[in-house]
């Protein structure tokens, strides 16, 4: 159950941090002093042993699968090994923002180069990379939309698809996408080698392509020389011209890796036609586990009393803490109570020092999670799940799980629901080894062995239970017409895809036959669900993009206020004066044009219990998709003052599926799944009774709540979707 192997203590100096990287004041010099010291640390790793290996299997066969324990160097490693080896530009791809950043900063370091140079990232909303960047960390997403402008994916010469294991919805995208561009690639490339002789050959060349799914792999000949030389290629000497993609001069093979922390390799090596594994050792001590003798009521109290509890018992050289909650919300509500408890340690008892990280927090607090703490003074680190697999945080010893994740769902009929649920038995077992990685550990479960013993073996891809509209129109904006028939690793339900194709259908995203309309791939560029796609779009005829702009941005954050609960009442007042009777957007509206006429002044946000940190992030968010809507045409300073119909008839546009009507009995009922929906307690619209609303998103909890309401004309729903609501207009 927990990992026993025991390895041979050599971690050295693995461990040494590199301090803070002032990139502008760095001289050369400096890279490559921090690239010398980190060079031990490297070849410690396990993986270092395995490196030519690696290097042999890549370039014998067209796809690998790399399976290793976290912390093993998969991630930080492998790419380097394949850059030193001579492959062209290679992309990572990361479920999420935080490991992207923050894996290409180290992995910059120990090239010995500056971040953006020859190793970079880029995100959604932010692109640090330059031409001369090899070695590009992004989020799977990105990958995803790069598709859009190059659908062979040409300036890679590999893919390398991290943290499979976890088939986040996109990563599933991607894995079907990438196989197909890998078919493409090679058929391109045999055309390119034939190109002299093409005509006579393409007979001979068709039939191999149908009898060549067996039989020795393809040895992959020195690598041709990508990127660089293909820009320059004189185009007209000596360009192939390919039916479906035009000029494909110096078009090679794709290589692809898919790498993942777990022992689910075979389904992999399977869909990508029997695709050798390769199996990397890890360094893993003893975790002792240990359970709760009662189930725990509240798993935010018990965290932060295990947490105090392991600091007062044990020394604060033993290790530092990492916990595992469900998100944003819970992280922020510990770190509150451990920060009380921390300020009132009798004299002589180190002190404990919380540390954050989950995905919208700002790069410069994310690393703090990497840095040594200063003397007396322990380290508890509040995770998602982000630090399950994807980071390896130094240090760790102690590990407090609280069994439990936010997990999307979706059903058709209901909407879509983001829910705090228990963790699978396979990520528990991740949990619990991050207390072994240096020395042997601890693991702390908040919940019973009984109850482990209930959980699932592992976690049902995420492709399977959420909402697939975007999933649908990228398919198509990449030229997939066959959705239904796409090979999928993990197919979805028919009625689930059939629910997308119908909403795009209505959000005119398609046209009666399924294809992709102009407003469609207009969307497909939008790195947004949809629905906010069409009322980003929506709001520049209706003279309000600057607004419908903000309320994105605002609506891209978990929480921009908070309510502690002993202070209820006070943060219910303080928040009162930017609530608006129209409801939570143009609440959020008042709010972002309050904290901008004060400057974002500290003292203003602790007065009025608002996320100064989600603030910040909605801020930065709002300069990106300024920027973005410039890019696609859009003028981005149309504004409709204080005239915010024109806003909440916009938002209309997209999220008609999202409308409830009130009914005799004062109750709500969806419009489109005809469900019982209550307003959440904390929407600005609670205990208040309007004909119609709509809401950015369904949770149920004991039962559905709509969080994120608006209220509406009812005749405005009609004519936002006429295709299906046509009739009420009546
Ligand atoms: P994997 O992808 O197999 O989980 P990584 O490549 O992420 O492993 O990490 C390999 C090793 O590199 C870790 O065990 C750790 O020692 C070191 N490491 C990675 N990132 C950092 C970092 N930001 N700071 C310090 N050490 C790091
Ligand atoms: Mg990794």
């Amino acid at each position: 159950m927990v990992p026993k192997v025991v390895f041979p203590d050599n971690k050295g100096d693995a461990l040494a941090t590199t301090g803070k990287t002032k990139q502008s004041k760095q001289s050369k010099q400096d890279y490559r002093v921090v690239a010398q010291k980190l060079r031990a640390q490297r070849e410690s790793l396990p993986i270092f042993s395995a490196r030519s290996a690696i290097v042999k299997q890549v370039r014998a066969h067209p796809t690998v699968i790399v399976v290793g324990e976290t912390g093993s160097g998969k991630t930080t490693q492998i790419p380097q090994y394949l850059l030193e080896s001579g492959f062209g530009t290679i992309a990572v791809t990361q479920p999420r923002r935080v490991a992207a950043t923050s894996i290409a900063k180290r992995v910059a370091e120990e090239v010995g180069t500056p971040l953006g140079g020859r190793v970079g990232y880029t995100i959604r909303f932010e692109d640090c990379s330059s031409e001369r960047t090899q070695l590009r960390f992004c989020t799977d997403g990105l990958l995803l939309r790069e598709i859009l402008s190059d659908p062979l994916l040409r300036r890679y010469e590999v893919v390398v698809l991290d943290e499979a294991h976890e088939r986040t919805l996109r990563t599933d995208i991607l894995l079907g996408m990438l196989k197909d561009i890998q078919r493409e690639r090679k058929r391109v490339a045999e055309l390119n080698q034939q190109a002299p002789e093409a005509e006579e050959e393409e007979e001979e060349e068709e039939w191999h392509r149908d009898h060549r799914s067996h039989g020795t792999h393809v040895t992959f000949d020195e690598p041709e020389a990508p990127v660089a030389a293909e820009a320059e290629a004189p185009a007209v000497a000596s360009a192939v011209v390919d039916s479906v993609h035009g000029d494909v001069t110096g078009v090679g093979e794709l290589k692809i890796i898919v790498m993942s922390a777990t022992l689910d390799a075979e389904r992999f090596a399977a869909y990508f036609d029997a695709a050798p594994i390769l199996y990397v050792a890890g360094r893993q001590f003893p975790v002792t586990t240990y359970y709760t003798t009662t189930p725990q009521a509240d798993y935010l109290d018990a965290a932060h009393l295990a947490a105090l509890q392991i600091h007062t018992e044990t020394p604060s050289t033993s290790g530092d803490i990492l916990v595992f909650l469900s998100g944003q919300e819970d992280i922020e509500s510990v770190e509150r109570l451990l920060r009380e408890s921390a300020g009132s340690f009798p004299a002589g008892v180190p002190a404990l020092l919380p540390c954050p990280i989950f995905a919208a927090l700002p790069q410069a607090q994310q690393a703090l999670v990497f840095d040594a703490a200063p003397e007396f003074t322990r380290k508890v680190i509040l995770a998602t799940n982000i630090a399950e697999t994807s980071l390896t945080i130094p240090g760790i010893r102690h590990v407090i799980d609280s069994g439990v994740h936010k997990a999307r769902g979706f059903d058709p009929r209901v909407g879509e629901s983001l829910l705090v649920e228990p963790v699978s038995k396979s990520s528990a077992r991740q949990r619990a080894g991050r207390a072994g990685r240096e020395a042997p550990g601890f693991c702390y479960r908040l919940y019973t062995e009984a109850d482990y013993a209930q959980l699932a073996e592992d976690g049902v891809p995420e492709i399977k239970r959420c909402r697939l509209s975007m999933v649908v129109l990228q398919l198509k904006a990449a030229g997939v017409d066959d959705v239904m028939g796409f090979d999928f690793m993990d197919r979805p339900s028919k009625k689930a895809l059939k629910h997308a194709l119908l909403e795009l259908f209505a959000l005119d995203a398609l046209d009666d036959q399924g294809a992709l309309t102009p407003l469609g791939r207009w969307m497909a560029e939008f790195p947004l669900e949809p629905a906010y796609a069409k009322v980003v779009y929506a709001s520049q005829a209706a003279g309000c993009t600057r607004e419908a702009i903000d309320v994105v941005a605002l609506l891209s954050v978990d929480s921009l206020f908070y309510a502690p609960a002993d202070k209820r009442d006070e943060s219910n007042a303080a928040q009162a004066v930017f609530r608006s009777s129209d409801g939570d957007h143009v609440t959020l509206l008042n709010l972002l044009r309050a904290y901008t006429a004060v400057n974002g002044d500290a003292e203003w946000c602790k007065e009025h219990f608002v996320n100064r940190r989600n603030m910040k992030h909605v801020l930065d968010v709002r300069v990106q998709l300024n920027r973005l809507c410039a890019r696609l045409g859009l003028d981005t300073q149309r504004s409709c003052g204080a005239d915010v119909d024109a806003v909440l008839r916009c938002f209309l546009a997209g999220f008609f599926h999202n409308c409830a009507l009130l009914q005799p009995d004062g109750s709500y009922r969806s419009l489109s799944g005809s469900q019982a929906v209550h307003v959440h307690p904390g929407s600005a619209l609670f205990g208040k009774k309007t004909p119609a609303i709509f809401y950015d998103q369904l949770v149920f909890t004991n039962k559905l709540h709509a969080r994120g309401v608006s209220a509406v004309d009812p005749l405005w729903i009609a004519q936002a979707a006429p295709k299906l609501y046509g009739r009420l207009s009546k």
